[in-house]
């Protein structure tokens, strides 16, 4: 069984300690692709190091989230087209808008989405989408720029059975994660009338353990709580949620 992690901040310093066996944990349970997005530039050395490490399992991709846009963003996403230039990512990402936080910077979190969707469109490549009390903003921006080149996740999808049609509108897929385990998720009372051809798993780790772990530090050994969790809803094994989600993945980002 492959079971394909499309959204793992791996690199994060919350796994400083314990890194190698945490990516070894995760592997040892079948979950051997890790996706990992990019925040901004005072990652990048800790992803490239995590990819030397794990050549065969890590797909890293680049790009300027949300909450790292500041007065600085410029010169963020011009290191961000500094590393796309410089060589291959799997993925745009995660950009999108964050009003959870501050909406101080909100004008500048959409000049910045709108310019990485652009660069993602040059490339052919998708674009992971974070969204936090933003759905409106997000749609108004996607409206904009939505044509053929334009696909991707919506990250840790969290919204309504009608907001999650409307991403599928833009050829956008599902990231499906710990939430979908939460008592007081929601998204679990309407997944089962989203067909799982627009699925694709993540764990967001460190953040968002699934149940039983929820509040806990998370890691992508915990995934396959997910997959037993779609395997429920969608009324499959878990072999085969883990086999089309990971055929999802492979259609998205061409690996
Ligand atoms: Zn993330």
């Amino acid at each position: 069984m492959i079971i394909t992690d499309t959204h793992a901040h791996i690199y994060s310093e919350l796994f400083k300690d314990d890194r190698t066996q945490m990516m070894n944990r995760a592997i040892s349970k079948g979950v051997s692709r890790f996706f990992v997005p990019a925040i901004d530039s005072s990652y990048t050395e800790a992803m490239l190091d995590i990819e030397k490490l794990f050549p065969k399992n890590v797909f890293l991709m680049m790009g300027l989230h949300p909450t790292s846009v500041k007065e600085n963003y410029k010169e963020e996403l011009a290191n961000v087209k500094y590393w796309l230039d410089k060589r291959h990512f799997y993925g745009i990402g995660e950009i999108g808008i964050d009003l959870y936080w501050d909406k101080t910077f909100l004008r500048q979190q959409q000049d910045a989405f709108k310019t990485q969707i652009e660069w993602a469109k040059e490339r052919n490549l998708p674009v992971i989408i974070h969204i936090r009390d933003s759905f409106d903003e997000v749609f108004e921006v996607l409206d904009d720029v939505k044509d053929d080149q334009l696909f991707g996740i919506f990250h840790c999808f969290t919204g309504t059975k009608i907001q999650a049609e409307k991403a599928l509108s833009y050829q956008m897929k599902l990231g499906i994660g710990g939430v979908v385990t939460f008592k007081n998720g929601k998204i679990d009372q309407f997944l089962q009338e989203i067909s799982i051809k627009h699925i694709v798993l993540e764990s967001d780790a460190p953040y968002l353990a699934p149940a039983p772990h929820r509040g806990k530090k998370n890691e992508s050994s915990y995934l396959p709580l997910v997959v037993d969790k779609l395997a429920q809803i969608y009324k499959l094994t878990p072999v085969e949620i883990a086999a089309i989600t990971t055929q999802n993945s492979k259609d998205l980002f061409g690996i």
